[in-house]
């Protein structure tokens, strides 16, 4: 018997299994592919996400330092850099790779190349079947991405309105024809994909470039991605990845008696850009503190459920923030861009978000009474 099974070995299930491992809880870790795997990912590595670890990701992992982003909208560019880096560019089987052996190094038990099939929750323990064995854990998390179904146990099925359809693909190419095309910066193209953007991030010796937009809005995703390539002049025939991202906020079950859903199964991305990796990062760790209280009696109501007002205490109000920046999008597109492209600084302040000099709350109360003066006049382009 484990104290703890953690579905899913990617960012959340990782920094799960490392906080697990570093309070002493006997914990299991079930990965159903063999890492270093593929992930589709923009690659944008937040200082956000990077300021939840408890050590320092090493420099061969960042492939590029960000420091402000290129917007385009009907034709309109506006680039902003900020004075300091707001993300890294990473390759996601590398960096899931290095945080998965950041929490074997603690001693937990892994297993990749196992597939969780389903799980039983008992009274007292939760039964978990893989295609090889079957465990046993008083407590699981479920930590399997945006595709799994296992997730579905305790949170309904998202809506055509609650998740993007993204589109990715990697397309190779020398680092000075990159830094020529765009340096320090990345690449965002707004109003592709039914208002939702695309994306052309520049990474070692590739670009990463995507689409996403809302699944209900966005009908044929691989032809809106291949006329996204073929504008910006990438001509080839690419592989595909078509992926998920959960963006409907925040109202949702994420915990039953002895199951807690981490990262993107608990839907916990940012809406409006569709960053993941920081939340996945910090649930799986509250879902890893949340099981420990409840095993040493700490959590007094003995209940998962209080998993939910402590994921609300530390991040929640990004994620509403987000979806309301988001939600302002998809119903009035015409003002929202207007506002976005018609000053620097509305850009410019919002880099502070992921660079967390700025919450998502008090960017929106900076931007708010600021609209009918950025949707009057177009100053300081
Ligand atoms: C195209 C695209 C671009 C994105 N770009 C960015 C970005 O630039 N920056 C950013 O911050 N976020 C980005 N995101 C979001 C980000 O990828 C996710 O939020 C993040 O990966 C969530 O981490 P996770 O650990 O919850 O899930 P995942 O990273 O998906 O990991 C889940 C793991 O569980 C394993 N698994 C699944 N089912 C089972 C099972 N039954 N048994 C055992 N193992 C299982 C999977 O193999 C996988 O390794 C992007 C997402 C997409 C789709």
């Amino acid at each position: 018997m484990y104290d703890l099974i953690i579905i899913g070995g990617g960012p959340s299930g990782s920094a799960a299994g490392r906080l697990a491992g570093k309070i002493g809880l006997e914990t299991l870790l079930i990965e159903k592919e063999v890492f270093p795997r593929y992930k589709p990912c923009g690659g944008a590595f937040s200082e956000q996400a990077m300021s939840y670890l408890d050590f320092v990701v090493p420099q061969y992992i960042h492939e590029k330092n960000i420091f402000g982003v290129r917007v385009h909208f009907r034709g309109q560019v506006i680039e902003k850099h900020k004075e300091y880096r707001i993300a890294t560019l990473v390759s996601r089987d590398i960096l899931d790779n290095y945080l998965l052996e950041k929490a074997k190094e603690i001693g937990i038990e892994i297993k990749t190349g196992e597939k969780v099939i389903d799980y039983k929750e008992n009274k007292d323990h939760v039964d978990v079947y893989t295609n090889d064995d079957t465990y046993k854990a008083k407590f699981v998390i479920v930590a399997e991405g945006s595709q799994g179904k296992l997730k579905n146990r305790i949170r309904k099925r998202d809506k055509k309105n609650e998740y993007a359809i993204c589109v990715v693909t990697e397309i190779e190419q020398d680092n000075k024809t990159i830094d020529k095309y765009i340096h320090n910066a990345i690449d965002i193209h707004f109003g592709v994909a039914n208002m939702g953007y695309g994306w052309i991030f520049p990474h070692e010796k590739y670009y990463s470039v995507g689409i996403g937009g809302l699944a209900k809005d966005l009908h044929n995703p691989k032809k809106t991605m291949m006329d996204f390539l073929k504008s910006n002049g990438f001509n080839n025939n690419y592989k595909l990845d078509v992926h998920l991202i959960p963006t409907g906020g925040i109202k949702r079950n994420i915990a039953s008696s002895r199951v807690v859903l981490s990262g993107d199964a608990a839907g916990f991305v940012d809406s409006f850009i569709g960053e993941g990796i920081a939340y996945a990062i910090r649930s799986g760790q509250l879902a890893v503190e949340i099981i420990s209280d409840t095993l040493l009696s700490k959590n007094k109501q003995g209940s998962l459920k209080n998993y939910k007002s402590i994921c609300e205490r530390d991040f929640f109000s990004n994620l509403k923030y987000s979806l309301i920046l988001s939600k302002m999008m998809h119903r009035f597109p015409g003002i929202f861009f207007k506002i976005f492209t018609s000053n620097e600084d509305v850009i410019d302040k919002y880099l502070e978000v992921p660079a967390l000099k700025r919450t998502y709350k008090s960017y929106i109360k900076w931007l708010i009474p600021r609209v009918p003066k950025y949707l009057l006049f177009r100053s300081s382009r």
